[in-house]
C-alpha cells in the first residue's frame, strides 16, 4: 500500500498511522562576506532527508537543515514545465535542435499535437515522485541542483508502456522545473 492510502486507511479505520517521511528545507545563512554560489542556490530548497545534497556541503558551510512537515510538502510542492520544452524543443518541427529525440516519441505514436498532454502528464508524474522522494540527485553547481525522475507513458501504437528519465531543476519552496524532457532510458 502506498503512503497516501495508508494515511487514508489510518484515518478511516483508526489504525496506527504510518511514519511520516522526513523532509528538510535547506537554509543558507549569511555568516561571511564570501557567498558560496552553490549553497545560495540550495537556499530554501526542499529535499527528502534521505535524498539530499551532501551536508554539510563543504568545510565551513554554515547552512542548516530545517525540518519541514510532510503536510507542507504534500500541500505546497509544485512542478512546472514550459510548453516550449515539448513544442518546439522535443518535437523539433523546424529541425533546429537536431537531437533526434522526437523519433522515439513518434515511434510510440506521439506527435507535436500531444505537447499539452505530455506537459501535464510530466508535471503530474514528476510531482508525485518528487514528494515520494523518488528522484535521483544529479549535477549540483552554481546553477542549482538537478534531479532526475522516471516518467512512464502509454504507447499509442500498441498496448504497452515506455519509461525514460526526465531532468528537473530544484527551485526554492518545493518547486521543480522541467529542464530535459528526455534524458535517456
Ligand atoms: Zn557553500
Ligand atoms: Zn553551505
Amino acid at each position: 500500500m502506498d503512503l497516501l492510502s495508508e494515511l487514508f486507511s489510518a484515518g478511516v479505520w483508526d489504525t496506527e498511522p504510518p511514519e511520516m517521511p522526513n523532509w528538510i528545507k535547506w537554509i543558507h545563512r549569511n555568516m561571511s562576506e564570501n557567498h558560496c554560489d552553490i549553497c545560495l542556490r540550495l537556499d530554501e530548497c526542499w529535499f527528502s532527508y534521505d535524498n539530499k545534497p551532501t551536508y554539510p556541503h563543504h568545510q565551513y558551510c554554515h547552512c542548516i537543515l530545517e525540518p519541514l512537515s510532510y503536510d507542507e510538502v504534500l500541500n505546497n510542492a509544485t512542478s512546472i514545465s514550459d510548453y516550449s520544452k515539448f513544442d518546439p524543443y522535443l518535437f523539433d518541427p523546424e529541425n533546429l535542435y537536431q537531437h533526434g529525440k522526437q523519433k522515439m516519441f513518434e515511434n510510440w505514436g506521439y506527435t507535436i499535437e500531444d505537447s499539452q498532454w505530455l506537459k501535464e502528464e510530466f508535471e503530474k508524474q514528476a510531482l508525485e515522485k518528487y514528494v515520494s522522494g523518488e528522484y535521483k540527485l544529479g549535477l549540483l553547481n552554481k546553477y542549482g541542483q538537478r534531479i532526475s525522475i522516471r516518467i512512464e507513458i502509454p504507447r499509442k501504437d500498441k498496448k504497452d508502456t515506455v519509461s525514460f528519465i526526465s531532468g528537473w531543476m530544484v527551485w526554492p519552496n518545493g518547486k521543480i522545473n522541467l529542464s530535459t524532457p528526455y534524458g535517456g532510458e
